[in-house]
């Protein structure tokens, strides 16, 4: 039998069959792999914990690449205080989900980046708005998208009230805007680009659809709207 060590986090869990689970990994190594967890939902199996969404640890894999089954985990984290906060848990979940559509092969700045986030929401204090807006800045920053929310992309001018994205110019002044485009409110803009994150956590969600937004339509990755709906 085949066997291989991972570093990688649980980002979906989902019964099968009676006793067994099947796991989405994300891994530093190889990105997204699909786990068959055997008898884990028996009630004295020994790793279960392994198969918990945002368990953060070293798996040991067997089987064949395209049936892999899990055969051991040293847990490094499991963010557990995370739990106990229903915002920051589905800002986790929406970090969760967002990593896994982005690690159709290894990502791991994209890994590392949501991993920092997670830690800062579990045990540094950071709010769920201010972890799901540094985890979206990463997941285009990690993928390509330098986005400065500080200049228009078209004439250069200091942005200073609202501004608009679109794919083929990034983020533009009123005056260089296309009809067609994403438009940021002054509040939103200034807090995404750092010049004020001291916001209401409204104003910091409303600043995190706008940035959903425009990961849609430059990476593709659609994020539920019912992740927004939660905290507002
Ligand atoms: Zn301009």
């Amino acid at each position: 039998m085949d066997a291989k060590k991972v570093t990688a986090i649980v980002t979906r869990a989902v019964p099968y069959g009676d006793t067994d689970m099947i796991l989405t990994l994300v891994s530093v190594e190889e990105g997204r792999l699909t786990v068959t967890a055997k008898s884990c939902l028996k009630p004295k199996a020994k790793l279960r914990y392994a198969t918990e969404p945002m368990n953060f640890g070293e798996y040991m894999l067997a089987g064949k690449p395209e049936r892999l089954v899990l055969a051991d985990c040293v847990q490094f984290d499991s963010f557990s205080p995370i739990t106990l906060d229903i915002e920051k848990y589905y800002a986790s979940a929406l970090i969760l989900e967002g990593l896994q559509k982005l690690s159709i092969e290894s990502n791991p700045t994209l890994f590392m980046h949501a991993i920092e986030t997670l830690k800062a929401m579990a045990y540094e204090g950071k709010s769920a708005e201010d972890g799901v807006t540094d985890f979206l800045i990463y997941a285009l920053s990690d993928n390509g998208y330098q986005v400065d929310f500080n200049t228009c992309g078209s004439c250069g001018c200091i942005l200073e009230e609202e501004c608009v994205f679109s794919e083929k110019d990034g983020v533009v002044c009123s005056h260089c805007a296309e009809f067609k485009g994403i438009v940021i409110d002054a509040i939103s803009r200034k807090y995404i680009s750092g010049e004020d994150r001291n916001i209401p956590p409204q104003l910091k969600t409303k600043a995190n659809m706008a940035l959903a937004d425009i990961i849609g339509q430059v990476l593709g990755l659609k994020i539920g709207k019912h992740y927004f709906t939660e905290f507002i």
